[in-house]
């Protein structure tokens, strides 16, 4: 019988809800339990592919192929595992299925209404989500704050489970703010105390609360809570902000939530096993070295939009043993008279990432070239790499105005081009090449060392790639396709031999890292960094 636990939020968005979820599932995990999350997002988009990163965040890409919320990637690094397009539900989504099955016939002549029809294809997918993955427990996020006109079909269907599989089997969790005002910093209880009202109102009491704060809890304040909102005091949770993201299961863990749950949902007893997590989040938290690694986008004022890649590279400092420091630049500034040498000045590495349409390319491309040059070590991700050939084959090859058939009708070289494939692509929604392709390594590169093999697998989310009628005249002038898809038609990686960490891919590396295994490349990016570094500071000694 498969458990649910169901995360709620309340008072304000952005507490934190995504990585409490993740961390209950860490907790899980720690005990060997087979845990499968999902977020149900109230939006009415059917997924997060069409959404702006400014406004939304990354895109977050799974190995089927979904474009999700970026909650999926806290969930997929804590918890170690892979979620599915299944792991993923929007009002969009539900209502497209109901429609669907209405235009078939499916309801027979009835009325279809938002309950039952529409709650129903929520619980559907939890329990699909529930089979699909053979869970123990389920841990479903509820997207949104609690009082949102558009969550309330998603409430009112975890609601409906409790009923369905028994009080026994399932859980609500609620996550709140606590915030703390005045010159005292005096501790407030009321905005939880509306926020558990507003949920039962809806027929939910929460069995934990989450209790974002800026300071600890005094005792009192955690036995109010609890007598006010009807918690036993040991599931009233203090969250205080801590040191990194990585370290909140185990201040979880510690608080007892772990043996709360367990108990609650009389799930059998286990040693949680911390040892590998609690190495890393020392490693986290007092590491030997600092590096800086530069990152060009051009959506950088959103801190969301490329979290996977912030991740990745902290991911990647616990094996340096060095704090990752992400230098944000914003390709746009690269264009109006910032010196992409000035920009880079203070950094060990460079990333370019991903993105679509021609604002901020030419910086991006400058960016390159200076790493290029300089020797600076150097990682491009999808639009990343793309950039580094027409920096290549601009600079190097002598083709004067190359670029790619997405930023520029008919270029003189067009040296990225449409896959075939998207040719005939009209809808903008889940028309990519997505989710997980094969490639292969070319023997003796820099990405076949890292990876340590030569089939490698990553996710995928692109509409153009390098044109194979300028693959040999990039090679004989030393960029090489160190990746290529099985059937060779599709260049999959790029590296330049005679420089000391240059490397591009075509693929999201970004989405398969963890911090207990964090990602090759992005780990062979870092360890050149700190090589850089060490090299500079000798030869300034
Ligand atoms: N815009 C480019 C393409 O569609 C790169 C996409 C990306 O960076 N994810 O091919």
């Amino acid at each position: 019988m498969t458990k649910y636990i169901f995360v709620t939020g309340g008072v304000v968005s952005s507490i934190g809800k995504g990585i409490t979820t993740a961390s209950l599932g860490r907790l899980l995990r720690n005990r060997g339990f087979t845990v499968a999350p999902m977020k149900l997002d109230p939006y009415i988009n059917v997924d997060a592919g069409t959404m702006s990163p400014h406004q939304h965040g990354e895109v977050f890409v799974t190995d089927d192929g979904a474009e999700t919320d970026l909650d999926l990637g806290h969930y997929e690094r804590f918890m170690d595992v892979n979620c599915s397009g299944g792991s993923s539900l929007t009002t969009g989504k539900v209502y497209s299925a109901v429609i669907s099955a209405e235009r078939r016939g499916d309801y027979l002549g009835g009325t279809v209404q938002v309950i039952p029809h529409v709650t129903n294809e929520i619980k559907r997918a939890i329990h699909a989500l529930a089979v699909e993955q053979e869970a123990d427990v389920v841990i479903a996020e509820i997207g949104g704050t609690v009082g949102d006109i558009e969550s309330l079909p998603f409430l009112e269907a975890i609601r409906q489970m409790r009923t369905d599989v028994g009080h026994e089997n399932s859980m609500f969790v609620h996550v709140t703010l606590v915030p703390t005002v005045g010159p005292w910093q005096e501790v407030k209880t009321k905005p939880t105390q509306h926020s558990v009202y507003k949920l039962r109102e809806i027929g939910i009491a929460p069995d934990v609360l989450v209790c974002r704060s800026e300071v600890p809890l005094p005792v009192d304040v955690r036995e109010k809570i609890s007598l006010f909102c009807g918690v036993p005091i040991q599931a009233v949770i203090e969250s205080t902000n801590a040191a990194t993201i990585y370290e909140v299961p185990l201040l979880y863990e510690e608080a007892g939530l772990g043996d709360f749950v367990v108990n609650r949902l009389n799930l059998e007893h286990r040693d949680a096993n911390l040892t590998e997590w609690k190495r890393l989040v020392d490693t986290l938290k007092n590491p030997k070295r600092k590096t800086t690694i530069g990152v060009v986008g051009k959506y950088t004022s959103n801190g969301d939009a490329y979290k996977s890649i912030a991740e990745a590279l902290t991911h990647a400092g616990i094996p340096n043993d060095s704090e990752v420091k992400i230098k944000w630049i914003e390709s746009d500034s690269l264009e109006t008279g910032i010196d992409p040498k000035v920009a880079l000045e203070d950094c060990d590495g460079l990333v370019v990432g991903p993105g679509f349409g021609s604002r901020g390319i030419e910086g991006k491309i400058s960016a390159i070239q200076y790493a290029r040059e300089s020797g600076l070590p150097f990682l491009g991700i999808c639009l990343g790499l793309q950039m580094a050939v027409i920096e290549f084959a601009r600079n190097i090859c002598g083709l004067d105005g190359a670029n790619s058939e997405e930023m520029l009708d008919n270029p003189n070289y067009p040296v990225i081009h449409l896959l075939p494939e998207q040719k005939h692509v009209t809808e903008k929604g889940a028309s990519m090449r997505l989710g997980t392709y094969p490639c292969n390594l070319v023997h003796g590169t820099i990405s076949s060392q890292l990876y340590g093999a030569h089939r490698i697998e990553e996710r995928h989310r692109h509409r153009y790639e390098v044109n194979n009628d300028f693959r040999e005249m990039l090679q004989e002038h030393g960029m090489i396709a160190s990746g290529v898809s099985p059937d060779y038609r599709l260049v999959e990686m790029i590296e330049l031999p005679s420089h000391p960490f240059f490397v591009g891919t075509q693929a999201h590396p970004e989405f398969k890292s963890r911090p207990n295994r964090p990602h090759p490349l992005f780990q062979g990016l870092v360890k050149a960094a700190v090589e850089r570094k060490a090299s500079v500071a000798s030869s300034l000694m």
